[in-house]
């Protein structure tokens, strides 16, 4: 005879396992050999030993029973007599099943109470903003479509002056139970009133307004206050602001998308802002000051003597703020040398006379400009 395992065992639990984990291996089991999920034959003779040790195992009598006799110690008990069982509590939710009486019963059907309080659904909204909405922060409206109690019913449904009926057939519970026996004993199986349709009650005279789902399509404004540093692929949750709850359910929440449109001299690139800036031959030999656009307004920057092209000057703490935390990143300015296409006689005339101070001589380049750029950036 094969040695008989050890509830615990079965479970896959410790000796000093509490309620809480007892609970979860027995669902997390249930998942797997529930005669309804796992088709192998072998699973129902699993799940009954899975069944019975967390029967003896949750009761505390019978646990203390088991640990000292073994199974001898809890036969007597009416440890596994399984018409006696309760599972609805543990296995109400394999089923996608609401809380109370909504257990179907093994092999019931896929129901949930219609009666039972459902949170509404998310909504998804995109707010679009301009570069510097983004940088700093702005309090933005928004406008979206939800669904909100209907004016004229007041959401009841019925048309005012008329009221809804409880339905007779199922008392006003949108439910019925029918008992079944099943290998496991009778079990009581919960479905939703034919009648009324699982709602509990029966509109006689619908609302001409909503025809009697209580809700009306309705364009609601919200300021969302969009906090400084936020960029495309941002999203932000007004919680509560989604589609109604069912029977008095919570509120979906509503999820704003943000996008930010590029601007005109300035790139970001995570919190740095790029900018292309133009010099000429001259200011990039000898340096220079200069006023240049930051995202906060004019600042004046030093180009220094030598400054060769694709050189990137950076402004500590004028870029992007950080969405989390404080502090902001860098504005990284890339100097650009124009050569000039075309020069006057008088330019030329000079360039001439410089051409022959500097002499001929040429050096070959280290490393060319998009490489140092590519650096740069990837840096
Ligand atoms: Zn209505
Ligand atoms: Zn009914």
């Amino acid at each position: 005879m094969a040695k008989e395992r050890d509830y615990y065992e079965i479970l896959g639990v410790g000796k000093n396992a509490d309620q809480d984990e007892l609970k979860n291996a027995f669902r997390n089991l249930a998942r797997k050999y529930h005669p309804d999920i796992n088709k192998d034959p072998k699973a129902e003779e699993q799940f009954k030993e899975i069944n019975e040790a967390y029967q003896v195992l949750s009761d505390p009598d019978k646990r203390a029973a088991y640990d000292r006799f073994g199974k001898a110690g809890v036969s007597g008990m009416g440890g596994f007599d399984y018409s006696q069982v309760d599972l609805s509590d543990i296995l109400g939710d394999l089923f996608g099943f609401g809380g109370f009486g909504g257990f179907g019963g093994f092999g019931g059907s896929q129901y949930r109470s219609q009666t039972a309080p459902r949170r509404g659904a998310d909504l998804q909204s995109v707010v679009t903003l301009e570069f510097e909405e983004a940088t700093f922060g702005v309090d933005k409206e928004i406008s979206f479509v939800r669904d909100e109690k209907c004016t004229k019913c007041q959401g009841t449904g019925a048309e005012p002056g008329t009221t809804a009926e409880k339905c007779a057939h199922c008392n006003g519970r949108g439910e019925v139970k029918t008992t079944r026996q099943t290998m496991f004993g009778s079990m009581v199986q919960v479905s939703p009133c034919p009648v009324c349709n699982g709602k509990g009650e029966i509109i006689r005279t619908p609302c001409t307004q909503c025809h009697g789902n209580g809700l009306e399509r309705k364009t609601v404004k919200r300021i969302v206050a969009i906090p400084a540093g936020v960029d495309t692929g941002t999203r932000i949750r007004l919680s509560g602001e989604g589609q109604p709850g069912i029977n008095n359910g919570p509120n979906g929440d509503l999820y704003v998308d943000v996008r930010v449109k590029p601007h005109k001299i300035f790139q970001r690139k995570d919190t740095d802002i790029y900018l292309d800036l133009n010099i000429n031959i001259v200011q990039a030999t000898l340096g220079d000051m200069i006023d240049i656009p930051t995202i906060d307004g004019t600042e004046p920057l030093k180009i220094p003597a030598g400054t060769q092209p694709g050189r990137i000057i950076t402004l500590k703490g004028k870029g992007i703020p950080y969405l989390r935390g404080n502090g902001r990143g860098d504005q990284k300015v890339i100097v650009n040398v124009v050569i000039p296409s075309s020069v006057t006689p008088e330019q030329r005339v000079l360039l001439e006379q410089l051409g022959e101070l500097l002499g001929t001589e040429v050096t070959p380049q280290e490393k060319n400009i998009w490489e140092r750029l590519k650096e740069a950036l990837n840096g």
